[in-house]
């Protein structure tokens, strides 16, 4: 029998590569429900390539539409509104599969109702984990979930690692993930108050959704990263190191007790991590291309420089600071980026409101033992960014 899977965020940038994946294996996976936030003609001809027996979207409007374009094609999905209809796909009894590839701390409650529900999880959603946290990772252990790494660093880091965990802890010196060091690797950090939009979203390796490519830039990509990485794979903060490579082969490392090192190497191609994800322990193709390691750029490696990427050092920060204090990081950082997005902060400032919230907003008793506690000490860390950002000029 197929797999049925959920795609969560199916428009975006990780949800069509997962359909594409899934597309090379129709005897293996059916896709079971699709979401979208606005994107309605891409969801509707998703659904009419797939089939699936629901679709998401945020609000009644948006549903209108797309049932009368799955209507005047004769597709039957059923089409579901409202956030809420999220958790209910991604925890269906007759589901096997969750791709949770929204962006942002939207995923959080379907990636945690896929947790509870004990379902295969395709972890992409970075912003969930490091907002969830330890009540995350108490989900997915007592929901009896599989918890799947896509970010391909921490899919590169699983992959290196036996499939027992309980002899993780046990082989572990600690881990270096890789950084491309972005678009502004050798730019002039001075100048960097200049950046545009366009030209932040211009990643040199991937072709990413615009808050992870802003986020590449401004490095905060690869400290969500290492406090992900911290839960994936339950290590001290040190323990998690990084490194600047700007070819992306190396995909990150573990580096043994003994001081073996194990790598992953491919071309950066997120279709390697989802096909891992979707079929481990299997393998099975992806579409990715092949690395001809004879025709690949020398391998280089160089220290992810403190002055050049201050907002990298906040992850080991808030790792040590109360607990909460990821989801604080996390929730001023989205408000900083969207407001980038919107031109109504300097991208040189992203790290400055980042820093301030993390700085001034703290957690407060019992705010990290439920997922509604977590929402409100998020809520709280936004309010304060988005106020360091419409008075950027006088505190700043
Ligand atoms: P994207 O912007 O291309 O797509 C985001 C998807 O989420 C879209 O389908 C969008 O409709 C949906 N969405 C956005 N806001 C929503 C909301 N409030 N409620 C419901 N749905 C919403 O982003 P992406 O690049 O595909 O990234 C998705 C996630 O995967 C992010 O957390 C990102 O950090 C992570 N990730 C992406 C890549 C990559 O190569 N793109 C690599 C590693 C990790
Ligand atoms: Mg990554």
């Amino acid at each position: 029998m197929p797999q049925q899977v959920c795609v969560l965020g199916s428009t975006g940038s990780i949800g069509t590569n997962t359909l594409d994946v899934m597309a090379r294996h129709p005897d293996r996976y059916r896709v079971f429900a699709l979401s979208a936030m606005s994107r309605v003609d891409e969801l509707l001809a998703q659904c009419l390539a797939h089939q699936p027996r629901y679709a998401v979207l945020p609000d009644a409007a948006l549903a209108a539409r797309l049932r009368d374009g799955l209507r005047a094609a004769g597709v039957r999905t059923e089409v579901l509104e409202g956030p809420e209809a999220l958790s209910q796909v991604a925890a269906h009894e007759d589901v096997d599969a969750v791709m949770a590839a929204i962006v942002g701390a939207a995923g959080l409650a379907p990636a945690m109702a896929a947790a509870r529900a004990g379902k295969r999880l395709l972890l992409a959603n970075k912003e969930a984990i490091v907002l969830g946290g330890a009540l995350f990772m108490r989900a997915v252990e007592q929901g009896g979930a599989t918890l799947l790494p896509i970010d391909s660093e921490h899919s590169a880091i699983f992959q290196c690692l036996p499939e027992d965990r309980d002899t993780w802890h046990q082989r572990i010196d600690h881990i270096v993930l890789t950084a491309s060091g972005g678009p502004f690797r050798q730019r002039d950090p001075a100048t960097l108050a200049d950046v545009t939009p366009e030209q932040a979203c211009a990643h040199p390796n991937w072709v990413m959704g615009r808050k992870i490519s802003v986020d590449s830039a401004t490095m905060m990509n690869k400290a969500l990263e290492v406090i992900e990485a911290r839960w994936l794979f339950n290590l001290r903060p040190e323990q998690v190191k990084v490194v600047i490579h700007p070819q992306s082969i190396v995909h990150s490392m573990v580096v043994c007790r003994d001081h073996s090192v194990l790598a992953q190497l491919g071309t950066p191609d997120m279709r390697v991590p989802i096909a891992y994800g979707l079929s481990f322990p299997e393998r099975i193709e992806s579409g990715a291309s092949m690395l001809n390691l004879l025709t690949t750029p020398n391998l280089s490696f160089e220290e992810a420089d403190a002055h050049r990427f201050p907002g990298l050092h906040l992850s080991w920060q808030a790792l040590r600071a109360a607990e909460g204090s990821t989801a604080v990081l996390n929730a001023a950082n989205e408000e900083a980026v969207a407001a980038f997005l919107e031109r109504r902060l300097r991208f040189d400032q992203i790290c400055r409101v980042n820093r301030e919230t993390l700085e001034t907003v703290a957690p407060e008793a019992g705010e990290v033992d439920s997922v509604e506690g977590l929402l409100t000490l998020d809520a709280r860390a936004r309010r304060h960014a988005q106020d360091l950002i419409s008075s950027r000029s006088a505190t700043v």
